[in-house]
């Protein structure tokens, strides 16, 4: 069977759920036994590191852009299912990169895995642009705030112009009260609404804890509507949170291992134990606090 393997998470504006919606449509798939990869496109304010336990001197999608590492050398297992290529975060090493290498790593990944997210920039610079054209699919991201909305209307030209194909927009951060219909919101953009993921407080504490909300809080609201979002999107039967919260969602959390062997020295001790899944979150959920001090 044919289907759309890799889609472009994008969006205008920033902050609008673009890394909360690629980490969990990519876990949702994961664990309907999907093989997953998602990548950290966006290469100037990298979030998906925080879900992978980084050292300093780890390979990431910078090496592979400057061409000094292999995509596989920057890729790193989050579950049985699933990897992340995630991005750097220093200034120095991304002025080294070229956007154009995207074009080799997406074949590449898109050979070895049954779907590839593309958690892309906002704004409109050319690493931004590049992916849009890269994807079989754009799936753009707004909250229902004009300003979002109105900023939004910019990638849909840029996908265009990338030669991309839109598969439509996700609201999110809905709230029942809010005064605009979110059909109408799409209607507007000429765009398939393709879902909406309410404002759920679980969605900033799944940051902090690193590990993905459809794993954090299966239940709650937004995890539920994101897995509405994966079946509608891609087909596949995701099927309902397991009802005791083990099973195999229990095992996605954040990374255990790097596949390259290369682990955060913290972390490395217990990353082969179930036991070590505790120390390897305080880790990555320090690694996050870090990372949202350095940005
Ligand atoms: P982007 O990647 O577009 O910059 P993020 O996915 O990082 O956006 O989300 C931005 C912020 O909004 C984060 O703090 C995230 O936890 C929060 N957030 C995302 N989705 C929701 C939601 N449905 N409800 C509440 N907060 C959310
Ligand atoms: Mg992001």
């Amino acid at each position: 069977m044919s289907h759309e393997t890799v889609y472009a998470i994008a969006s205008g504006k920033g902050g609008v759920g673009k890394t909360t919606t690629t980490v969990n449509l990519g876990t949702a798939l994961a664990e309907a036994g999907e093989r997953v990869a998602i990548v950290d496109a966006d290469l100037g304010m990298a979030n998906l590191a925080g879900f992978v336990s980084l050292s300093p001197d780890s390979t990431t999608l910078y090496d592979v852009l400057a061409g000094d590492a292999s995509i596989d050398d920057a890729t790193y297992r989050l579950a049985d299912n699933m990897v992340a290529v995630p991005s750097g975060t220093s200034l120095d090493d991304y002025a080294e990169t070229s956007p154009e290498g995207l074009r080799e790593v997406v074949a590449d990944l898109r050979s070895q895995f049954d779907y590839v997210f593309l958690d892309v920039g906002a704004g409109i610079s050319h690493e931004t642009v590049l992916p849009l054209g890269l994807a079989d699919a754009v799936v753009l991201v707004s909250t229902p705030e004009p300003a979002a909305v109105h900023d939004t209307r910019k990638t849909i030209e840029l996908t265009d112009r990338a030669g991309g194909d839109l598969a439509g927009i996700v609201l999110t951060r809905t709230r029942p009260d809010g005064d605009v219909s979110h059909e109408d919101i799409a209607d507007r953009l000429e765009l398939p609404l393709l879902g909406t993921i309410p404002e759920d407080p679980t969605a900033r504490e799944s940051v902090y804890a690193g590990t993905p909300l459809v794993v954090f809080e299966p239940r709650g609201p937004a995890a539920l509507a994101y897995r509405r979002l994966a079946a509608d999107l891609t087909g596949v039967d995701v099927g309902s949170p397991t009802d005791d919260g083990n099973g195999t969602s229990d095992e996605l959390g954040a990374a255990d291992t790097a596949t390259n062997g290369e682990t955060d020295a913290d972390v490395a001790d217990d990353a082969d134990t179930a036991d070590g899944r505790e120390a390897a979150h305080d880790d990555v959920s320090s690694a996050i606090t870090e990372a949202e001090t350095d940005g």
